[in-house]
């Protein structure tokens, strides 16, 4: 990269569609060469902010800024961002090079420069000598290198990819995940990236921006996200989660019959919720060992899946709850039945409350 990375600083952005709240005074900072990933449903505001980023929106309200400039009058052509839609959005009748440097005719750039400058962003996707190929004779893997070189072919401060990967299979998909990453660290370029994929956005992102209803529940690096999520939303969307109701008596706090030990901060709130991630519950062969919190239930399902199991079963209070283990270290016979009585047990460092509100 000859270009530093900017930072982009977000401000009570808000953008209406008739009575849609598409972005509800959205506030954010990325931080300069960070990849942050905005996550969230479909219909959340993911696009739509995206789009204020890259200028094709203006926002009824707010601010943004790159570095210490004002963008939200700079038409898309002088921001100097590089985008990568889903859709590829290439041209079919030209060649990969032709495709690749379309952005560097529209700014001008000497003949002679755009050659080599074609090559080097060709080389850098894994497409090397590919230049004179038609775009339809490429696999769609291909098609998309094709789309990130011609983001990238004119060294923009700032990277903006919306659901860049949905098309592919998931094997390529894994794939490019990695391949993005590493992109990424070589050039270094503030990137924000858009996908509706949970585990697409843990694998890739310095850090996570959950959205829902064009506002951000949290934002977070991804272990911080997935470990200690600050609400319901949040914690149900990211990895599985069950939520049992939270009471207390006196100093105890109880959850499905258990007074619960708890290692991790509680937050502020009127009622509360445990979360269980099915892989951090599991199935207890003794009596509970010092800081474990345990649970007795009826076993209502046992499912085999390859790499790991799957087992529901009943609190006494009603609740269900899963259980996932790997099936390696517990043979899938010796696995307790649909009717029987299992202690599950959940460690105190995996017990966290989170409060119960809705948003
Ligand atoms: P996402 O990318 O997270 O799926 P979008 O940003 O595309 O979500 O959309 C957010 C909300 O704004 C949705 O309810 C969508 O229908 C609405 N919306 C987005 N763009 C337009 C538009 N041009 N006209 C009307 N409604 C829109
Ligand atoms: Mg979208």
């Amino acid at each position: 990269m000859t270009q530093e990375a900017l930072p982009i600083t977000v401000r009570n952005v808000t953008k209406t569609y008739g009575r849609v709240h598409a972005l509800d005074d959205v506030s954010l900072d990325v931080k300069s060469g960070e990849f942050l990933t905005l996550l969230g449903p479909s219909g959340s505001g993911k696009t739509t902010l995206l789009m204020v980023l890259a200028g094709f929106t203006r926002p009824d309200q707010g601010s943004l800024k790159f570095g210490d400039r004002e963008m939200i009058r700079t038409p898309p052509h002088l921001r100097d961002v590089g985008m990568v839609f889903q859709n590829y959005a290439l041209f079919p009748h030209m060649t990969v090079a032709g495709n690749v440097a379309y952005p560097l005719k529209l700014r001008r750039t000497p003949k002679a420069e755009i050659a080599e400058r074609v090559e080097r962003a060709l080389e850098t996707v894994q497409l090397g000598g590919y230049g004179e190929r038609r775009i339809d004779q490429l696999s769609g893997g291909q098609r998309q290198r094709v789309a990130l070189a011609r983001s990238i072919v004119f060294e923009p401060r700032i990277l903006l990819m919306d659901e860049p990967l949905s098309a592919l299979d998931k094997k390529l998909r894994d794939r490019m995940q990695i391949e993005l990453r590493h992109l990424h660290e070589k050039l270094g370029m503030t990137t924000v990236y858009v996908t509706h994929d949970q585990r697409e956005a843990l694998t890739m992102s310095d850090r996570i921006a959950v959205v829902n209803h064009g506002r951000i529940m949290q934002l977070a690096d991804p272990q911080s996200l997935y470990e200690q999520p600050e609400n319901k939303f949040v914690a149900d969307f990211i990895g599985d989660s069950t939520f049992l109701p939270v009471h207390r008596e006196g100093s105890s706090i109880v959850a499905g019959g258990t007074d619960l030990t708890v290692t991790r901060p509680v937050p502020e709130a009127e009622k509360h919720l445990l979360m269980l991630r099915p892989e951090r519950v599991r199935l207890l062969t003794g009596p509970a060992p010092e800081g474990v919190n345990a649970f007795e239930a009826t076993v209502t399902d046992l499912v085999y899946q390859g790499e790991s199991y799957l087992l529901y079963a009943r609190l006494r209070d009603g609740t269900e709850i899963a259980v996932r283990g790997a099936i390696r270290s517990e043979t899938f016979a010796e696995l307790p039945k649909p009717g029987a009585t299992a202690q599950l047990g959940l460690d105190a460092a995996d017990t966290v409350l989170i409060a119960d509100t809705e948003g």
